[in-house]
C-alpha cells in the first residue's frame, strides 16, 4: 500500500472508530513535501471528537453566501434543513455539536496539557479579542495560540495551527516551539459552553483546511475545495 493511501485510510479509520493509536516518535516521517503528513495530536492520550470541520463554508458566516445551515463532514455526510438550525446532531450521542461554518476540530478535554502539533514559531499567544474574557460571541476563541509552520523548509509559512479556549498559556509570540512541546492548558475561555480544545489548521490567508482530509465516496467533491474562496484539505496526521 502506498503512503498517501495508507494515511487516507488511517484518517478514515480514526474518525469512524474513534480509536487513536500513537506511534512512537521515532516512527514519524519527516515532512519533505507539502503533501507529507506533519502534524501530531496536540494532547496526550485519546480524546473524543465532538465537532468536525464544516466543509460547506468553514468561515463562521463571515461571507454573505455561507449562511446555508448545511453541515458537511469530511466523510461526505451532510446535515441539511428543513428546520434551519445552526448546530446539527452529528455527534455520536445525538447532541447538536456540529456548528454551521465550524472551522476546526473540537476535542473533548477539560483542563489538560496542550502540545504543539508540529515544529514552528508562535504567531499569537493571548486573548483573541482585547478585554474579552467571558462567554460572548465576540470573545471568539478566548485565550488562543497560533503557530506558524514551514513544513518544507523553504522559509515560507505553509500552514498555521490554532489552539482555542485555553485556560493558560506558556509560550509567547516569537517563541520557537517543537512538536510535542507543552504550550498551554485547555479550558473554556471565549465563546464556549463547556471546556474543550478547538484545534484548527489554516492557510496563511486564513482559509480553514481539515487536517483529516476529505474522505467522501468517490465522485463526491469537497465543497470547500471547489469553492472560489475555499481550500483543499488532506490528511495531515503523522500519528493517527
Ligand atoms: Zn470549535
Amino acid at each position: 500500500m502506498n503512503r498517501p493511501i495508507f494515511y487516507a485510510l488511517s484518517c478514515i479509520l480514526l474518525v469512524v472508530s474513534g480509536l487513536w493509536v500513537l506511534l512512537p516518535r521515532s516512527g514519524q516521517l519527516p515532512a519533505q513535501e507539502a503533501q507529507d503528513p506533519f502534524l501530531q495530536l496536540p494532547f496526550y492520550g485519546n480524546k473524543t471528537i465532538t465537532s468536525y470541520v464544516d466543509h460547506e463554508y468553514p468561515t463562521y458566516k463571515r461571507e454573505p453566501d455561507n449562511d446555508n445551515n448545511i453541515f458537511t463532514r469530511q466523510d461526505g455526510q451532510r446535515w441539511t434543513p428543513p428546520t434551519p438550525v445552526e448546530a446539527h446532531n452529528c455527534y455520536s450521542n445525538g447532541e447538536r455539536r456540529c456548528y454551521d461554518g465550524h472551522s476546526g476540530i473540537d476535542y473533548s478535554m477539560a483542563y489538560e496539557r496542550i502540545l504543539a502539533a508540529a515544529n514552528g514559531t508562535v504567531l499569537k499567544a493571548g486573548w483573541d479579542e482585547t478585554n474579552c474574557y467571558d462567554n460572548q460571541d465576540r470573545c471568539r476563541y478566548g485565550l488562543v495560540i497560533e503557530i506558524e509552520h514551514d513544513i518544507d523548509g523553504n522559509s515560507t509559512i505553509d500552514y498555521v495551527t490554532l489552539y482555542g479556549h485555553l485556560s493558560a498559556i506558556s509560550v509567547e509570540q516569537g517563541d520557537k516551539v517543537e512538536a510535542g512541546q507543552v504550550i498551554a492548558t485547555s479550558g473554556k475561555t471565549g465563546n464556549i459552553t463547556g471546556a474543550h480544545l478547538h484545534f484548527q489548521v489554516k492557510l496563511p490567508n486564513e482559509r480553514a483546511v481539515d487536517p483529516y482530509g476529505w474522505n467522501a465516496p468517490a465522485g463526491t467533491p469537497d465543497p470547500w475545495a471547489i469553492h472560489a474562496n475555499g481550500a483543499t484539505s488532506w490528511c495531515m496526521w503523522l500519528n493517527v
